[in-house]
């Protein structure tokens, strides 16, 4: 039998490594490129190709003989990251966008998925913790808060133009915050939930009962499990929609609330000490109408249970470390 070929970029990242899974689970042939290989476990995919997507050559290289890409290499991480780095995430992230999709053209590509941010809403519609979702159409007028999410609208507009111009058939998810186990959870890139389930794991292990939160804890997110960011990425691409759609929980809670949950799931009473820090926008939440009507599902994974899994993974994380 011959199953379809397809390539996962980032596919030594959090979402890549587990979209491998997924792909092979279903009978693809899959080629993984990435800079780096998958941190926490082998890849399972018939070909890994390490290669730097900001040069063209690598993005020929990398989009040979596929029928469908899903590109989701970037230069990311966590708030932390993101709102230190502006002039090189723009760099790298145009260079790796650019070079794949041009690449891909060339090489005859039929469909790509685009993985775009949440953080291309703009600053002015999350300035309350009590936000209103967002809806697809409120990125424009654009003024996203980083770089980072200056580049994804750029992005986006670049996929789009070539979709109508070109007739490559573009997907767009705009992912709202995705956790679970084999992420970044130390270094400097892990984002929220992450580094939340890594001081709770210390303070439990070390027999501490207080851990540091950025800011006041009252800014809000909605946080996506992995399964389900998977399940929609792959629903996503398998539709005929084309336009850029969030893919998201739309379950609000603060990040003081989300520590509560983390230490729930560890058997603690946590103490929180607010110092100053990175909080991005004071309040995100996804408006999944759209989401709902295209793909007739939306995101059920409880965050009790995404935050346990991912507690417990990195609790033993901590441990195989000391
Ligand atoms: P990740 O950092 O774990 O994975 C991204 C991967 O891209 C990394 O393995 C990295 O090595 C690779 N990469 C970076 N530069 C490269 C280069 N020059 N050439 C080849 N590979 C390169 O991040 P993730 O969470 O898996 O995110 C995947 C995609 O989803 C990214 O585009 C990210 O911006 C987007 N996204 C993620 C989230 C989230 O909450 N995780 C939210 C919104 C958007």
């Amino acid at each position: 039998m011959s199953s379809k070929k397809v390539l996962v970029t980032g596919a030594g990242g959090f979402i890549g490594h587990h979209l491998v899974d997924f792909l092979k689970q279903r009978d693809y042939w899959v080629r993984g490129v990435d800079i780096k290989e998958p941190e926490f476990s082998s890849t399972t995919a018939d070909e890994f190709k390490l290669l730097d997507l900001r040069r063209w050559e690598n993005c020929l290289e990398a989009t040979e003989g596929v029928e469908e890409v899903y590109a989701l290499a970037a230069d990311m991480g966590g708030m932390g990251f993101i709102s230190q780095n502006h002039a090189q995430i723009l760099h790298n992230n145009s260079l790796i966008n650019i070079h794949t999709l041009d690449a891909a053209r060339e090489n005859g590509v039929k469909r790509l998925l685009y993985s775009s941010s949440a953080c291309i809403y703009p600053e002015y519609k999350q300035t309350d913790a009590e936000v209103t979702a967002l809806k697809e159409e409120d990125a424009y007028p654009a003024q996203p808060q980083d770089a980072y999410g200056w580049e994804k609208l750029i992005s986006e507009q670049l996929f789009t133009h070539y979709a109508a111009d070109y007739g490559l058939e573009t997907r767009i998810p705009r992912f709202h915050n995705i956790y679970g186990p084999e992420g970044s959870w130390e270094g400097g890139r892990e984002k929220a939930p992450a580094a939340i389930c890594r001081k709770i794991a210390y303070a439990k292990i070390n027999g501490e009962s207080e851990i540091e939160v950025w800011g006041d804890g009252e800014q809000t997110r909605s946080f996506c499990y992995i399964d389900d960011c998977i399940e929609g990425i792959f629903r996503l691409m398998r539709s005929d929609h084309g336009e850029p759609i969030n893919l998201g929980q739309d379950r609000l809670v603060s990040i003081n609330q989300l520590v509560d949950i983390i230490a729930g799931a560890a058997g603690l009473e946590i103490e929180k000490n607010h110092i100053d820090g990175p909080q991005g926008v004071r309040g995100r939440n996804s408006d999944n109408s759209r989401l709902e009507e295209v793909l007739e599902w939306t995101p059920s994974i409880s965050l009790e249970e995404g935050l346990g899994k991912t507690y417990n993974w990195i609790e033993q994380q901590v441990r195989n470390k000391k």
